[in-house]
């Protein structure tokens, strides 16, 4: 959007402000429109159905869910269960116990899924599954985007993030100059927990070396972890994602950035704003590591 359109649409905001203050005009903030976001980002429709596995998800997002009531505009229905997130072992630790397998001595990504795509660790899991998600993109990325584990249709296609947050995460990351073939895309875990429920402790422990070991191969600059679970979990935190989002932290020694699920974005609107930041705050840092 150019100068003089902000400008345009703040004059209008501060009238509106100006009038409603003193003239007892009721201007509801709904109709007021004011955003630097691409397009799509407002075109998103909050009120589409989604189904029911991704409500479930969505309940855990932001530590709770908010949902929007015009006249009273929040209301907090749920609190999230992140007491599961302590019980994780820490990244280090976790590597020290590592025993040797023969996936570790893979040399490139497809051997690597190769020697995996028959795991069956988590018992519950592989006897559940229709294939494991390993992930895609391109091996050398500087960018990783990791998200919690796979749903249904990532289940289906052996693909993840697909279906429509999956678009939506496109989307995201084509308005910051990012195509899905540049990056990796992968979660914790490669495979779909039943009912979509949250993965468990044991099941971390079980497939986080796999990313530890996608990691060290791809050699990324940056990761993006997306959704609160991914987040909590990656970061071993029981903090919201609202006060892990908007910095950087660190993963294995890669820097990293959290913000919300494209699917949590289909649901609430408020997310859309912070997730906009945290983005381009993510190009401006990946633009920086770049050039140096
Ligand atoms: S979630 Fe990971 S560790 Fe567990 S069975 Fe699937 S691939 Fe193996």
């Amino acid at each position: 959007m150019n100068k003089d359109k902000i400008k345009i649409i703040n004059d209008t905001i501060n009238y509106l402000k100006f009038r409603t203050d003193h003239n007892n005009y009721d201007i509801y903030k709904k109709e007021i429109r004011h955003s630097d976001m691409p397009v799509f980002f407002n075109d998103i429709n909050t009120n589409d159905s989604i189904e029911p596995e991704t409500d479930l998800k969505i309940g855990k997002e932001e530590g709770k869910l908010i949902r929007l009531n015009e006249e009273k505009m929040t209301e907090v229905v749920h609190e999230p269960d992140v007491s599961s997130i302590t019980k994780i072992k820490s990244v280090q630790e976790k590597k020290k116990i590592l025993t040797n397998e023969n996936w570790m001595k893979s040399q490139t990504l497809d051997a690597f899924e190769n020697e995996i795509k028959d795991c069956s660790k988590c018992t519950v899991l592989a006897a559940g599954r229709k294939q494991i998600v390993f992930g895609t993109g391109n091996p050398n990325a500087d960018v990783v985007v990791v998200g919690e584990a796979p749903g249904a249709d990532e289940d289906e296609q052996g693909k993840p993030f697909v279906g429509r947050a999956g678009k939506l995460l496109t989307e995201i990351l084509k308005a910051i100059n990012f195509s899905r073939e540049d990056i990796f895309i992968c979660n914790i875990l490669k495979c779909r927990p039943p009912e979509n429920r949250n993965p468990l402790p044991d099941e971390i422990e079980n497939c986080e070396p796999y990313l530890f070991k996608q990691l060290e191969m791809i050699k990324p600059k940056l990761i993006l972890a997306v959704g609160t679970f991914a987040s909590q979990t990656l970061l071993r935190s029981k903090e919201p994602l609202g006060k892990l989002r908007g910095k950087f932290h660190t993963y294995n020694g890669i820097k990293m950035m959290v913000t919300y699920h494209p699917a949590a974005l289909l649901r609430n609107p408020n997310w859309k704003k912070p997730t906009w930041e945290d983005v381009q705050l993510f190009r401006k840092e990946y633009d920086l590591l770049v050039k140096s």
